[in-house]
């Protein structure tokens, strides 16, 4: 099964609760009759094989700690897009075309990075040009920055993955997927929080 299919896609967290992938619903259920991963979480759906009935994983914990190199974020159209929720930063607008814009232009030496990208529509993009957003009149709706996010997941899947309730209080301790969070961060945490996840993990957050 593909897990690329959300209604079959299964989170997977390390031992310490670490979201380290996202899989196949027949690969969950392989770790789990393999006895190297429990269900924290099932729906009302059956899963059935040929010898084997049992209820369909949506989020496991691996039973053994998987030692992983972390992953270099890397800056890139894709996440910059996932991290402004396709939403231009200086008008708000979704379901336009965007493009990517750097705050202070190139032209004056502002960098490729995550503190001078933001997401753009082409009408504020031709409107700013090649000046400050403040001398063009505009106004940044969120100060850009790196996300706080560990990144085993890719970035645009760890948003997307964002929305999906279930799987939600345990992606939040360790990424700021989506902007709620800059407004209410500690009454989100801890409003979603797992039950039985220590508030040690929080602190593995990358910066
Ligand atoms: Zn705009």
């Amino acid at each position: 099964m593909p897990a690329s299919r959300d209604s079959e896609a299964v989170l997977v967290l390390n031992f310490n609760y670490q979201p380290l992938n996202i899989t196949s619903a027949q690969r969950a259920v392989s770790l789990i009759c393999l006895g190297k991963a429990h269900a924290l979480e099932t729906d009302s759906r059956v899963f059935r094989s040929e010898h084997l009935h049992i209820k369909m994983p949506t989020v496991v914990r691996l039973d053994y700690y998987v030692r992983r190199p972390l992953p270099v974020l890397r800056v890139s159209r894709k996440s910059i897009f996932a991290r402004d929720r396709h939403t231009c930063q200086y008008c708000g607008n979704t379901g336009v075309t965007l493009t990517l814009d750097h705050v202070i232009p190139k032209e004056r030496k502002g960098k490729t990075c995550w503190e001078n990208l933001v997401c753009c529509c082409t009408k504020c993009n031709n409107i700013k040009a090649n000046r400050s957003p403040a001398e063009a009149g505009l106004k940044l709706i969120n100060q850009p920055r790196r996300p706080k996010y560990i990144p085993y997941i890719t970035y645009t899947r760890f948003v997307a993955a964002m929305q999906n309730p279930v799987w939600q209080p345990y992606l939040v301790p360790y990424g700021d997927g989506f902007p709620v969070l800059a407004e209410e961060e500690d009454d989100t945490l801890i409003r979603l929080k797992p039950a039985g996840l220590k508030p040690r993990h929080a602190h593995s957050l990358t910066t």
